[in-house]
């Protein structure tokens, strides 16, 4: 079974093409094309080079293609993408202004261009439809509520992952099953043992944490878009309510102004005045800039609080993962993060630490309560894995 993932931006197109049969889950291409103009062409190019690799003979060997998809108005979990979905989409095109509306338009293109191929999404916030509601609503008036104002979470695929694979890391086979049919039964397989509470720290150019308890989420950083939670690499995060109309009439600049600031001159960047690249801030640091220095202790403050929320709300942790390019890479934030909670049971092993980048480590001292651990995330994979369960289960 073939299964096409494609990661749709305004101007790019990504894609990687699994293959699953025999029971093995293989990589068989990848690829992606920037500053895309014509976006029929670049569906064509790609299909041109799947068939050039010799990965595909023709696009009706494909089983489905996949969409890492958003957020759309009352749908969740992994769909199949008909009108009646790409129309909930386009309910919510305000709440995701960057990735919704090219979404919508990449997939009505794979349509036309593969009718008999189905396409399926795995929304964004699929990992946080369990989560309890006081985790996740704002203390909002109903009207507001009802307009789509609560906290909806993100980097659900990449949390997903996490879930799953840290279980098998850790021994809990149960748990990694119930993820794996979370999106089929609801979280309803039992579980063997006691819980298995994991932390899960995407830390990258977008960043998020999320509290994983038996493999299932109980509450997420990000809120009602991704404009909230770690300070991010140009964006805000969290951010006072009144904040907003105070500089509007304060600084005498327009909502849509206030909203590009935070959106594209904060977060990392805003602060250090250096770069949306933690690595050039670091570099900064080095040289001496403490407006640097004061970027990469805000980050390090707010994935703390983060962290600390779900090891009081799950009364502790078993493990705690960083993935994505900073929490898989960069050791100097890791050991910030965990400086000084040996009293919490979270021992670092300050050599290990330093010498690991992106590949599956456990990070703690032996004696350590609470595992810390790196695995490089792979949400195109789960997005493939559940394209696959939701033809399988369609089928039964
Ligand atoms: P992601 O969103 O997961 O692709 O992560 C991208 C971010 O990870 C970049 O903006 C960098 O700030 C950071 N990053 C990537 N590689 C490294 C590295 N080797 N060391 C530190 N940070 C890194």
């Amino acid at each position: 079974m073939k299964i096409l993932v494609a990661n749709i931006g305004s101007t790019s197109l990504k894609w990687r093409l699994f293959d699953f049969s025999n029971n093995a889950e293989r990589l068989l291409h990848k690829g992606g094309f920037e500053r895309v103009a014509d976006y029929p062409k670049a569906i064509e190019d790609c299909l041109a080079q799947l068939k050039d690799a010799g990965a595909l003979a023709n696009e009706s060997e494909l089983a489905a293609v996949g969409f890492k998809t958003v957020i759309a108005k009352d749908v969740t979990g992994c769909v199949r993408l008909d009108e009646r979905v790409l129309g909930a989409m386009e309910a919510y095109n305000g709440l995701a202004p960057a990735h919704n509306p090219p979404y919508i338009t990449g997939i009505r293109l794979f349509g036309k261009r593969m009718p008999g191929v189905p396409l399926v999404g795995l929304f964004e916030t699929a990992f946080y439809q369990f989560a309890p509601e006081a985790m996740m609503r704002y203390a909002v008036p109903d009207a507001w509520r009802d307009i789509g104002i609560r906290r909806w979470g993100f980097h659900g695929a990449s949390h997903k992952f996490i879930a799953e694979r840290s279980a098998e890391l850790l021994g809990r086979n149960d748990v990694a099953e119930r993820v794996r049919k979370l999106y089929v039964d609801g979280g309803k397989t039992s579980v063997n043992g006691t819980s298995l509470r994991v932390i899960s720290c995407h830390l990258g150019g977008s960043s998020s944490v999320t509290g994983i308890n038996s493999g299932v989420a109980i509450g997420t950083s990000m809120g009602m878009s991704p404009q909230s939670g770690l300070p991010q690499n140009n964006r805000v995060g969290d951010l006072d309510a009144e904040a907003i109309p105070y500089a509007v009439k304060t600084l005498g600049i327009t909502n849509e102004e206030a909203q590009r600031q935070l959106t594209k001159e904060s977060g990392l960047k805003g602060i250090s005045g250096v770069s949306n690249d933690i690595r050039d801030v670091h570099k900064a640091v080095a040289d001496g800039n403490a407006k640097a220095k004061l970027a990469l202790d805000v980050y390090v403050a707010s994935a703390r609080h983060w962290i600390g929320s779900y090891f009081f709300e799950m009364g502790g942790a078993d493990a705690i993962v960083f993935t994505a390019g900073i929490g898989e890479n960069d050791f100097a934030i890791r050991s910030g993060i965990c400086a000084g909670l040996e009293g919490l049971g979270i021992e670092l092993d300050a050599a290990l630490n330093a010498s690991t980048r992106a590949t599956e480590t456990v990070l703690s001292k032996p004696s350590s309560r609470v595992k810390l651990l790196v695995i490089p995330t792979n949400e195109e994979l789960v997005v493939a894995r559940e394209t696959k369960r939701l033809l399988e289960s369609s089928r039964n």
